[in-house]
């Protein structure tokens, strides 16, 4: 696929306000810095992405289970952790025009007026600070999580002696993280409030390299297989001195944003640091006895950690396409049909009585198996174009003869065809062409 057009991020912010996928938040009030909420199509697809990550990851494997923990904790966890002590950016100030920059993201110079007067970088901690109770005081103070990751840290021994699992095995989590990020932009590729798909698998620490090539490879086909073409996908092995200090290789899945290549997922062999931390913090034992071997090790770690609201960007960016219909541009969502916000419309071919009670049934029928967009008002060829704008991947129009022959009309998004079907076999028809 050629390159993104430089604008193509400006017409997918667009489309999502239009559309109802993503809106900035508090908008009445002129918006709070850099927060989105997701509207009516945007939690459709952003629950789809969570649900094909939790299918993959989850669903479909014997030795992965999930959890979801809570976003607070004791400030324990993360002392522990390290991300009391290491969580941080290096913070710049322009001196200039007092604009606020992470040191790492310019090189030297203030982005927005372009003075070089810019203060020392100091260590700046992202986490959101909060009290719990109603007393203000610094003994009360607690973390929202920066990652979904450390739940499973903590919770590893309670997995580990009720759910019958043995490394290899891993535990899954999806949820909200919270990061006080310096410069978040760039739409929903780095807000301050954002949403994990995480997997931490433990395994014998003789096993970790193998896992971790394991873990790349799988994770790499996971967003092929969703329909990220190839040329917009690659993986980049973090150099040592790029490698946090725990861990000893980690490769990023990086998407080609019209911006440039940037991350999409990391993937990290994080040795036995976490386990290790919280046993030496909390007093517990944390491992793992095997009694075949009659050993004892604290397992390794491979974390593959993606976001999922920078992945639905992304499948977003992938998916935009414009072609040419009857001398007319459309604009067509080519998202993979388990991504669809929408995978079937019901569309009644005009707004008479006479078809409305046979379009409804149609819907009844459709309606317990997918989400079905109905919608009956303006011309069937603008109806479609709604539908193909916010991917639906097949349209069942009613229509006058549907009263005598009990038959519609399946009208593909991509092929544009068009096929007539009984209502009868409608349901086993749209599952086999959606695959589901
Ligand atoms: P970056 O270098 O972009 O700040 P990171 O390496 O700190 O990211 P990780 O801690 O590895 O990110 O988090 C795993 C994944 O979580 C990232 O690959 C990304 O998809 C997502 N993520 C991290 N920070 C944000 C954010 N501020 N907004 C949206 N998604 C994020």
């Amino acid at each position: 696929m050629a390159e993104p057009a430089p604008e193509l991020m400006e017409t997918i912010v667009n489309l999502c306000k239009r559309r109802g996928f993503v809106f900035p938040s508090s908008e009445i009030y002129g918006g709070f810095r850099s927060t989105y909420d997701y509207g009516p199509l945007g939690v459709l697809l952003l629950r789809n992405v969570k649900d094909a990550w939790w299918r993959s990851m989850v669903q479909l494997r014997e030795d992965v289970v999930g959890i979801d923990a809570a976003i607070l904790s004791s400030p324990k966890v993360w002392e522990a952790s390290g991300h009391l002590a290491n969580f941080t950016d290096p913070l710049v100030d322009c001196r200039s025009c007092k604009e606020r920059w992470r040191a790492d993201h310019i090189e030297g110079t203030c982005p927005n007026c372009g003075s070089t007067d810019l203060t020392e970088a100091r260590e700046f901690n992202m986490m959101f600070q909060t009290f719990v109770g109603p007393v203000q005081e610094t003994t009360n103070v607690a973390y929202f999580r920066p990652e979904t990751a450390q739940g499973m840290f903590v919770n590893f021994m309670n997995v580990l002696n009720t759910s019958r699992k043995k490394p290899p095995f891993g535990i899954a989590q999806t949820g909200k993280s919270f990061r006080n990020e310096i410069t978040p932009g760039n739409f929903v590729f780095r807000t301050r409030e954002f949403e994990q798909m995480e997997l931490e698998f433990f395994v014998p620490p003789a096993d970790a390299d193998r896992w971790f090539g394991y873990w790349t490879t799988e994770r790499m086909n996971w967003y092929l297989d969703l329909g990220i073409p190839a040329d917009w996908l690659r993986l980049r092995a973090h150099e040592s001195e790029e490698l946090s200090h725990y861990s000893s290789a980690t490769s990023d899945v990086e998407f080609r944003y019209p911006w440039g290549w940037g991350e999409l997922e990391g993937i990290a062999n994080r040795g036995d640091f976490d386990l290790s931390a919280h046993a030496a913090a909390s007093g517990e034992r944390i491992e793992y006895f095997d009694q075949a071997t009659n050993e004892r090790y604290v397992p390794h770690v491979i974390e593959p950690a993606a976001g999922a609201t920078r992945a639905m960007m992304a499948f977003l960016l992938a998916a935009y396409d414009t072609d040419v219909v009857n001398d007319e541009t459309r604009t067509v969502l080519r998202l993979d049909p388990r991504l669809a916000p929408y995978k079937v419309a019901v569309l009644p071919l005009s707004k008479k009585d006479t078809l409305t009670p046979t379009a409804r049934e149609v819907l009844s029928l459709v309606q317990p198996h997918w989400m079905v967009d109905y919608d009956e008002t303006q011309a069937i060829g603008r109806r479609y174009r709604r539908q193909d704008e916010i991917g639906t991947p097949l349209c069942v129009t009613v229509d006058f003869d549907t009263l005598e022959d009990k038959a519609v009309t399946i009208r593909d998004r991509d092929t544009l065809a068009q096929v007539r079907v009984p209502i009868d076999e409608l349901v086993d028809t749209l599952r086999s062409r959606l695959g589901f």
